[in-house]
């Protein structure tokens, strides 16, 4: 093996060693290793984000939570090439799921690859920091053709659907299986993870498989040699050959059956004025500070409510989703 796989897979192992239970010590500790020298300061809702290049439209997504249960440090047991909870250890897990897809996004960002990354807050507890990520709409989301996640278990998979629901097209599956050259395979039976929070406005949102095995368990294995084979092909693929196919607007079933889940509405639609982030987010912090009296403004300027939605319509806002005008029908 040459001595640079080395040196970055024992940083991994390294990883491997924090727990990261969300509010503990040593997820802190983590960030402040790992996360912050190369992203800075996390958003308000705590993901760390960095931009690659002009104007990406691919965002690579990790999350730094994991399952743990305690604060503190672990130690990791490294045999033939696969990463194992020491058995000195209580029984928790590993950590694999998602410290391998962080890896692996701090890996693309050393050797320069354009893109958006992501790592998430709170995936293992709902996805509550993609989630509001997504919500906030940042400038740069408009630009995005495909949010690949990096935690998917195996060696094979490329999600092309989430909780039953088509997040990814075939097409793209197969295009990316092309440009990675490790025999991947589309996969329509993904659970949920930070990318199928995009799906709604992003036209492929996949989750690829990273090499951890029993996520979540005690029993969570890492192999190694894989997640370097796929470090290097993610690092040497063409992505302009990616191919984007799925509208995210429509909604389509596997095995074309209706699960029962609700409906997802309609899609948003972002302006592609330039509004720069940090003025766009200095608004929404005026908004959440300032409500009553920004309500009271808007009283003033608009002689009824259903006026104030239909000016909202021209900023891409959906009126039909306001409960106001619900009940107004
Ligand atoms: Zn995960």
């Amino acid at each position: 093996m040459k001595k640079e796989r080395i040196r970055t897979l024992h940083s991994l192992v390294t990883m491997l060693t924090y727990k990261r239970k969300h509010g503990t010590e040593s997820i802190k500790d983590f960030c402040a290793r790992y996360l912050h020298p190369t992203f800075g300061h996390p958003d308000k809702d705590g993901n760390y984000v960095l931009i690659v290049g002009d104007k990406p439209n691919i965002l690579y997504a990790a999350h730094y939570d994991s399952v743990h249960r305690s604060d503190g440090r672990q130690k990791v047991k490294v045999s033939g090439g696969v990463a194992t909870l020491h058995p000195d250890n209580e029984v928790e897990c590993l950590g694999a799921d998602c410290a391998t897809g962080i890896w692996l996004i701090l890996e693309m960002i050393d050797a320069g690859i354009e893109g958006v990354y992501v790592v998430h807050a709170q995936e293992e507890v709902g996805c509550l920091g993609s989630k509001a990520l997504v919500k906030r709409i940042p400038y740069w989301l408009g630009a995005i053709d495909a949010v690949i996640s990096f935690d998917r278990k195996g060696q094979s998979d490329i999600i092309t659907h989430q909780m039953g629901m088509r997040t990814a097209s075939d097409a793209f599956a197969h295009s990316l299986a092309d440009i990675l050259g490790l025999g991947h395979k589309p996969d329509d039976g993904g659970s949920y993870t930070d990318s199928n929070e995009y799906a709604e406005t992003v036209s492929e949102c996949t989750n690829l498989a990273v090499g951890y095995t029993d996520q979540h368990t005690a029993k969570e294995t890492q192999d190694l040699d894989y997640a370097a084979e796929l470090r290097d092909a993610l690092i040497e693929a063409d992505w302009s050959q990616l191919v984007f196919e799925r509208d995210p607007s429509v909604v389509e079933w596997a095995y074309g059956q209706d699960w029962g889940y609700p409906f997802r509405g309609f899609q948003s639609y972002y302006s592609d004025s330039l509004v720069e982030e940090d003025s766009l987010d200095d608004y929404y912090e005026i908004i959440r500070d300032y409500d009553k009296a920004l309500a009271k403004m808007l009283e003033d300027w608009f002689q009824s409510p259903y006026d104030l939605l239909d000016e909202l319509q021209r900023y891409g806002a959906d009126p039909f989703r306001s409960p106001l005008l619900r009940r107004y029908k």
